[in-house]
């Protein structure tokens, strides 16, 4: 284990931690689901209850673990966090179910990858907040319902296509986080330059914002490397040319496409000459699950118009070939 990816890693959520807002009132942009889950959260205050299950969707980054942090903190109740991945047995889920208070929070990060077998005792759980706990084992074993007490599950998944009906159907609230503007990400900045301390002109957070890739993590990660250019090689001041030199260095792509995005892109072009081609085989040529280039790389794509899909498979544009510089096929 390479002990400097650890620190950077660590240092990486600390920072984001220190920039995530608070309040609903803090969080920017998203209007829908903003408005939408303000009032199923005053509505349950004022009955005094648990508020309904909610679930978000979206692609990383975009909020979904800050949402859930501002919902404990709007209720000002605990927060409880874990993820699909980590919970591998129904025991795992049982541990944490019975240990939950009344009214707390409980966040599922990734929901769609928990096991098969925890998710029949969650529906129970979300249902009627009681958990059957199994004792003994083969023939003899017995389930003991455990009550629990009322709790409010948020879970996040990057798309709700991915969780069984069931489940999907057992969340009151559903909130579909979508890319964000860019005018939306310079107001993210522009709070995240404050809490940082920099000054920074608004030119700078422009250029900046237009190549964050529609999304708040890479808008502060950027911001952050700006400033240091800034730092060392200039005045500490952000400005437009300190964050043109700046994303120069770290070669950021005018359209923020990030190492999967340019990869998936130019295997499309270059490889397939453009499609169509199978989201399988694509995903194959860069190393990725499906569902990682279909849910992480391929929305971004899609919205800036860079890939379509299409029923014969995925098919480059031409302002994909004119964005790697290259030419297209006659
Ligand atoms: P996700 O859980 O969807 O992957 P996070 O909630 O972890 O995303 O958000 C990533 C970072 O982006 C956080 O540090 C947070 O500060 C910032 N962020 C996300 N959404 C917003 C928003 N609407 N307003 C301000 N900052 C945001």
């Amino acid at each position: 284990i390479d002990a400097r990816i650890d620190t950077a890693d660590q240092d990486e959520r600390a920072a984001e931690a220190a920039l995530r807002p608070k309040g609903l009132d803090e969080f920017v942009g998203q209007p829908k689901v903003r408005d939408q889950l303000s009032l199923v959260l005053r509505a349950a205050q004022a009955r005094g209850r648990a508020p309904d299950h909610v679930l978000l969707s979206g692609p990383p980054g975009l909020g979904k673990t800050t949402l859930a942090m501002i919902i404990a903190h709007e209720l000002g109740t605990g927060l409880r966090v874990t993820s699909g991945p980590a919970i591998q047995h129904a025991g795992d889920l049982a541990a944490i179910l019975s240990s939950l208070e009344e009214g707390e929070v409980l966040f599922i990060d990734e929901i769609h990858r928990m096991a098969r077998a925890a998710e029949e005792m969650l529906y129970v759980a979300m249902e009627d907040f009681r958990v059957d706990v199994i004792v003994g084992k083969g023939p003899g074993a017995t389930a003991i319902p455990l009550d629990i007490p009322p709790f409010t599950l948020v879970g996040a998944t990057t798309r709700s296509g991915l969780l069984p009906a069931p489940l999907r159907d057992r969340f009151g609230f559903t909130g579909h986080l979508d890319f964000y503007s860019d005018e939306d990400l310079a107001v993210v900045l522009r709070r995240s330059a404050a809490l940082l301390g920099v000054t920074a002109a608004e030119e700078g957070l422009t250029e900046i914002a237009g190549r964050s890739r529609g999304t708040p993590r890479v808008a502060n990660r950027l911001l952050r490397r700006v400033r240091d250019y800034a730092q060392v090689r200039g005045d500490g001041r952000i400005d437009l040319a300190a964050a043109r030199t700046a994303l120069g260095i770290y070669e950021v792509d005018e359209l923020g496409l990030d190492r999967l995005d340019r990869a998936v892109l130019t295997m499309l072009c270059t490889r397939f000459g453009g499609g169509p081609v199978g989201l399988g085989t694509l995903a194959v040529s860069v190393g990725e699950e499906p569902d990682t280039v279909e849910t992480v790389a391929e929305p971004y794509l899609v919205r800036e118009g860079l890939i379509a899909r299409t029923p014969r498979g995925r098919v480059a544009t031409a302002a994909a070939w004119a964005h790697l510089g290259l030419t297209a096929p006659g």
